[in-house]
């Protein structure tokens, strides 16, 4: 998980500050969640944000660093809009964060195998959905009059920087927590990685293949300038899996020309 940074103010699709009115102007009108959910399911004005969301993370998800290769992206609503879950379980009396519904700063770009519910190759159920938990269910909000600083959520957000921090991966491949176990930043590092399935789908093995032909490669010493392309390009924010190979690549950071890439 790479840390996103939007920059303020944010540069929105032109057409999006009318879209915007609109859709909260009618939300506001409905009475009832049943009413909601109707209109949200009918007007998902947030996929209008994809490629300006794609572009803030060079066409990665958010969550996962993936690139999208066949199936599409998701608009993930950080915050779910019709209804929470918390270990699976309907959370009794709360309707979702509604009002957040057209809210571009609740948007994630995510990865279907992030965002939707789906077993793994182990029968473990996967993916964000409308999963949110978080430490204190007293501090929820409740509706649009409700502080979200005084939420803390489980669920690492990719656009805080500390809470990306909180994440680091192994050679193996695989993505750990850096905090000790027994904290509440432990806790929420191994939800984030069991919840999105970060080890699953075969990513560590993805990225241990891909990081072989890399680690060949250094060591080969043949033609300095295209290694050091090639790793430059492994680095950069929008390649694939970069902050895994920013890892991998710092274990050979014992020769100079290696360290000054990092
Ligand atoms: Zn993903």
């Amino acid at each position: 998980m790479r840390y996103i940074f939007i920059a303020l103010p944010p540069y929105l699709p032109a057409r999006w500050h009318k879209i915007h009115s609109a859709r909260i102007a009618a939300l506001d009108a409905l009475q009832t969640q049943e009413e909601r959910s109707i209109y949200l399911n009918k007007h998902c004005s947030w996929v209008n944000l994809k490629k300006w969301l794609s572009q803030a993370s060079g066409d990665k998800c958010w969550y996962c660093e993936a690139k999208s290769s066949r199936a599409p992206f998701d608009v993930d609503h950080f915050r779910p809009k019709l209804g929470i879950t918390v270990n699976g379980v309907d959370l009794s009396g709360h309707n979702g964060y509604y009002w957040l519904a057209y809210e571009w700063w609740n948007f994630r770009l995510s990865c279907q195998r992030c965002n939707r519910p789906e077993k793994d190759d182990i029968h473990v159920l996967r993916g964000k959905a409308n999963e949110f938990p978080v430490r204190d269910e007293t501090s929820r909000c409740q509706n649009f009059e409700g502080a979200l600083n005084n939420e803390s959520p489980m669920l690492l957000d990719p656009c805080v920087q500390s809470d990306c921090d909180l994440l680091a991966h192994g050679i193996d491949g695989e993505v750990k927590p850096t905090a000790n176990p027994g904290t509440w930043e432990y806790q929420r590092a191994d939800y984030a990685i069991s919840q999105l399935g970060l080890n699953a789908w075969n990513c560590p093995e993805i990225k241990r293949k891909q990081w072989s032909t890399l680690d060949i490669l250094i060591r080969s010493k043949i033609n300095r300038s295209e290694i050091v392309r090639k790793l430059q390009e492994h680095l950069s924010c929008d390649h694939e899996y970069s902050s895994f190979f920013r890892s991998a690549i710092g274990t050979h950071r014992d020769k100079a020309w290696i360290e000054a890439l990092l």
